[in-house]
């Protein structure tokens, strides 16, 4: 399916294990979008400046061949966007039905290469999945990705490529959740005619891509939960207990794939919502015990140190690593060396650079939420 694996690649795992690749290091989209942040260098850089990624856990994400990427993708797009990479310039023809060149998916020089790792990270935590365990995929997550064309800075979907790699092998009856502040259109797309695809998205109200409609339901498996801006995590615990736990139990999925985009904490630029990095880490948390099978991905995430902070932080409650009040040099010393990359964005404050947990950012649970969940729960 993949290049370049070998048989230590694919061994099934005895712990969590965690997929990354050096092509994010110094990957940018460009200096005017958001994705010219680092994010996955920076996991990998904290969890080992804190000593939680040796060797045996750390696996490097293959790149998936054009020929696996057409198990989604059309062939015309993957030749496209291979093309495009390869001559730095798309054609208008090219950039008005794929998408390609445009401002949310920019020409940039990893543009193939980039999200083929993460689709070939997510295709072999597939394999390395076969016998249940726990795998961490950070550069996953494109939930936006269509099959003939980019969206929202997504060029593959490397979750849907995922889930039917899982599928393939036999793993078929699988929950999808996704906490990214954006809704998980490209995923919806993809399985909405199969129930055995559960599908919940928790999502910004009145953000792009403006689907996800809580009346939405595709052919019953799919729960979408529109959220009004301030979100908080007394809330995501409610909508945690009211919709996503009972769902998933219900659905009794060999396998649970959490996107857990970490767009929604209050610091992202992108969304108006102000979880703490505690609510995706009690997601993740509540969710592993409900499956022998668990992948979690990362997403959205455009503040260089609260996506790094928050996909270290849920790789240490995967791994069994508690987390230290404050962090040591060697880690802070990751976070310090961050930056922007461009625009007028303030400087980080004190604690995003000296502490991976945020403090809580408990309030009041709103009617919307509680009207909202018990339509839900109604169905
Ligand atoms: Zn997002």
């Amino acid at each position: 399916m993949s290049e370049r694996q070998d048989d230590r690649q694919t061994t099934p795992p005895s712990g969590p294990l965690f997929i990354g690749s050096e092509i994010y290091r110094g990957s940018s989209y460009g200096v005017g979008h958001p994705l010219r942040v680092p994010r996955v260098s920076t996991v990998i850089d904290l969890a080992r400046a804190l000593g939680w990624l040796p060797a045996e856990r750390y696996r490097t994400s293959p790149r998936a061949t054009p020929l696996a990427l057409t198990a989604w993708h059309t062939p015309d797009y993957i030749a496209a966007l291979q093309m495009a990479e390869a001559e730095g310039a798309v054609s208008d023809a090219v950039r008005a039905r794929h998408h390609l060149g445009t401002l949310s998916n920019p020409v940039f020089p990893q543009m193939f290469r980039r999200p083929a790792t993460g689709a070939g990270g997510m295709m072999l935590a597939a394999q390395l999945l076969r016998d249940g365990g726990v795998v961490h995929v950070p550069g996953g997550g494109t939930h936006h990705g269509l099959p003939d064309r980019a969206n929202g800075f997504c060029y593959l979907n490397d979750v849907v490529l995922g889930i039917l790699a899982l599928r393939h092998i036999g793993i078929t009856r699988v929950a999808y959740v996704d906490i990214d502040a954006h809704h998980s259109d490209g995923v919806e797309h993809a399985f909405a005619d199969v129930p055995d695809v559960l599908m919940i998205s928790v999502h910004e109200q009145g953000r792009w891509p403006f689907t996800g409609a809580l009346g939405d339901r595709c052919s019953g498996n799919a729960f979408n939960l529109p959220v009004p801006k301030g979100f908080n995590d007394t809330e995501m615990r409610a909508v945690l207990d009211g919709l996503i736990l009972p769902r998933v139990a219900a659905h009794a999925p060999q396998a649970v794939v959490l996107q857990c985009g970490a767009d929604a904490v209050t610091e992202d630029p992108l969304s108006r919502l102000c979880l703490s990095n505690n609510a995706h880490r009690a997601v993740v948390r509540a969710l592993s015990p409900l499956s022998p099978r668990f992948l979690v991905t990362g997403g959205g995430g455009y503040n260089p140190w609260s996506v790094g902070r928050l996909w270290t932080a849920v790789w240490a409650d995967l791994a069994g690593q508690p987390i230290p009040d404050r962090l040591p040099p060697q880690a802070q010393a990751v976070l310090r060396a961050l930056h922007w990359g461009g625009g007028a964005r303030p400087p980080p404050d004190e604690t995003l650079l000296t502490t991976l947990a945020d403090p809580p950012r408990e309030g009041p649970v709103r009617p919307e939420i509680t009207d909202r969940l018990a339509l839900l729960a109604a169905r």
